[in-house]
């Protein structure tokens, strides 16, 4: 059985670390800010249900003194972005060093809602530098099970229009990375330069014994828990 503990989740940074991955944001990838000799972990958290999982993944970090990209919703069901106890969770991250981005519906919110995408991209933007009082590079399109692909929005669309430097799936990043993701939540799967490896369960520890230059990690938060995934 996969390990999708905290204690596991702490590992696989150590391991990189061990490893001599410096682990980065995309913002420092997307803007070079990196040596180009070293071996790099991108390291991207898509908050799609627990926000308060980012609690125990805050602790892990500071300890090892390392930070991620961190994408968050405004329209997730699960969770309000704007109560005071999640802006505090947001603070602590952004204070060691970490970044945040919105993690985007727009798709969703425009197929669902009629609400204008372009103008909503804005203001959200805006929001977010207000309540969190940090300038936003990025963002990552949200995936789920409803009838739109919040990824088209960057069809006709580009990151700079917005004062965006990224959205995480640009190509400069996706196509030149082994990228290994948890958002199957039991089991990982990985892509090597934008191609899917079939059937390819291993572990991001698998991944970095195995070396690759850019290792693109995503995690979610709710995928980790101490003992038991329902806690
Ligand atoms: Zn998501």
């Amino acid at each position: 059985m996969d390990n999708f503990t905290f204690g596991y989740y702490r590992q696989i940074f150590e391991e990189a670390i061990n490893k001599n991955y410096k682990v980065i944001t995309l913002k420092d990838f997307f803007l070079d800010n990196y040596n180009q000799e070293d071996k790099i972990l991108v390291n991207r958290i898509d908050v799609d249900v627990k926000i308060e999982r980012l609690k125990a993944i805050y602790k892990i970090f500071k300890e090892l003194e390392i930070k991620a990209s961190i994408y968050l919703r405004l329209h997730a069901p699960a969770y309000n972005l704007l109560s005071i106890g999640n802006i505090k969770i947001i603070q602590d991250l952004l204070s060691i060093g970490c970044e945040i981005g919105l993690h985007t519906e727009l798709q969703d919110v425009n197929g669902y809602c009629g609400i204008d995408k372009k103008v909503l991209l804005r203001q959200e933007i805006q929001l977010f530098e207000t309540i969190f009082q940090t300038k936003i590079y990025g963002s990552a399109s949200h995936g789920d099970m409803t009838g739109y692909n919040n990824l088209d929005f960057w069809k006709d669309n580009v990151p700079s229009e917005y004062g965006l430097l990224y959205e995480a799936y640009d190509k400069k990043l996706w196509d030149h990375c082994r990228y290994v993701s948890d958002s199957e939540w039991t089991q990982w799967k990985s892509y090597e330069n934008g191609v899917l490896l079939q059937n390819d369960r291993r572990t991001p520890i698998g991944h970095i014994n195995d070396g690759p230059k850019v290792l693109h990690l995503l995690t979610h938060p709710e995928s980790w828990y101490e003992g038991y995934i329902y806690e």
